[in-house]
């Protein structure tokens, strides 16, 4: 049986663990983090592709614990008259319905059904190097200890480590946008749930979700310069509520009074990408999720890229005859639909195209659209519904 490293903990190294394990790997998965709760703060959106690849690892109850479901999506303009109210993706299905969820406990979620199903996880391990033989490959870290496999994965996130023996010189780039997170209380908008809220044509691409614990989970992205280190830092309490409400103030909805009702802990982050054509391989080892194909947020796709290409990452070595020929197929599987996403998160980023009016579900068609669930669906061979491998 092959054994595979996986390198990260995160969305992309724990759902690729669940899937070779069921695809019969002796997976092992190395996250630098010496617990799970790193990133507790920010939240993102599991849309319905996402949904339906963690189906397929029978992984489906471990997400729909946490987090909660969002069934449509309405666009307000900058005056919170209401322009559009669509269904999100394939909302009358409760395992593949769009899912709003703390980063935090969906990588937690994940973890424990890794450590659940008997997949080994081992956290404080930092990958610091690798070593790619003909026949094996050897993950070293920073704590001195060393893992060998016959592959190795890098799930090691927007700055991989992996990566960069792969492509030394590729570095994120930026994508034009600061992005602020908050959670208020008591917010004005509390008694709207069951869906997200958009406004655009003000200040900011604003966005709120109210669970049904009456939290507002809501983020403002914006454009500018990108933010140093320095001032990403977290700090308490945060100087960015006072800029973003004086900002919101602009238009006549909700935003500023739901920022201005926020806790201490809002986050920011600069929207980077990574660039297109970035190299995935290199002898025994390839990239999946962030390490590989980083978008900027807008399409709010990351996440559900990160879990399409683990389960289509595991069936490609279990259907190919080789490891190259499994590589070869996840990429032509892969590349044009997570390419596509960089492109059009990256121009909405930017303001060079404008976002959909009804809602991330329904953006323009991607690449694999039409192949996808034949793609996901477990039993099927890859080979047979993969696109060109020329
Ligand atoms: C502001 C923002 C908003 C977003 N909103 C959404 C959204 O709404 N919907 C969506 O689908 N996506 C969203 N995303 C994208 C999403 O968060 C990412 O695409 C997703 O987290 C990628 O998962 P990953 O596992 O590839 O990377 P990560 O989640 O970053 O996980 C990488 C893991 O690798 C570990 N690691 C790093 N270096 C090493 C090392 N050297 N050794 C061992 N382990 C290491 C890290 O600790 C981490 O656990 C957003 C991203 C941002 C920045």
């Amino acid at each position: 049986m092959k054994r595979i490293l996986v390198i990260g903990g995160g969305i992309a190294g724990t759902a690729a663990a669940l899937a070779l394990h069921k695809a019969g790997f002796d997976a092992a998965v190395h996250e630098a983090h010496p617990d799970t709760a790193e990133d507790i703060g920010a939240f993102l959106t599991l849309a319905s592709n996402g949904m339906r690849a963690l189906a397929q690892l029978d992984a489906s109850d471990a997400v729909t614990s946490v987090g909660f479901p969002l069934s449509s999506m309405r666009l307000l303009d900058d005056r919170g008259d209401e322009v559009a109210h669509a269904p999100l993706g394939e909302a009358g299905d409760a395992l593949l319905r769009y899912r709003c969820l703390r980063r935090g406990a969906l990588n937690a979620a994940l973890q424990a059904e890794v450590t659940r199903r008997g997949i080994g996880l081992s956290h404080g391990a930092r990958l610091v190097s690798i070593e790619n033989g003909p026949d094996r490959v050897t993950a070293r870290f920073a704590d001195g200890s060393a893992a060998t496999g016959d592959l190795l994965i890098g799930a090691d996130g927007l700055n991989s480590t992996v990566r960069r023996s792969i492509a030394p010189d590729v570095r994120p780039v930026y994508a034009g946008q600061r992005v602020f997170y908050g959670y208020a209380r008591c917010a004005p908008a509390a008694e709207d749930t069951g869906h997200i809220t958009m406004v655009r044509g003000g200040p900011a691409a604003f966005g709120y979700a109210v669970s049904p614990e009456k939290e507002t989970y809501w983020f403002a992205r914006v454009a500018g310069e990108a933010l140093s280190a320095d001032e990403l830092a977290p700090r308490t309490p945060s100087p960015w509520r006072r800029q973003l409400v004086e900002l919101l103030r602009e238009d006549a909805t909700l935003a500023a009074d739901i920022v201005a009702a926020s806790s201490d802990g809002i986050m920011v982050t600069n929207a980077t990408e990574i660039p297109l054509g970035t190299p995935w391989r290199s002898g025994r080892t390839i990239l999946i999720g962030d390490a590989a194909h980083a978008a900027s947020p807008a399409t709010g796709q990351g996440a559900s890229m990160a879990l399409e290409d683990a389960v289509i990452l595991a069936k490609s070595l279990r259907d190919a005859p080789d490891v190259a020929s499994a590589f070869t197929v996840y990429e032509a599987c892969r590349r044009p639909r997570v390419e596509h996403n960089i492109t059009v998160s990256g121009q909405i980023s930017r303001g060079t195209r404008a976002p959909s009016r009804t809602g991330p579900a329904a953006t323009t068609p991607r690449p694999g659209d039409d192949t996808l669930v034949a793609q996901l669906e477990w039993d099927t061979d890859i080979r047979t519904v993969a696109g060109s491998t020329d």
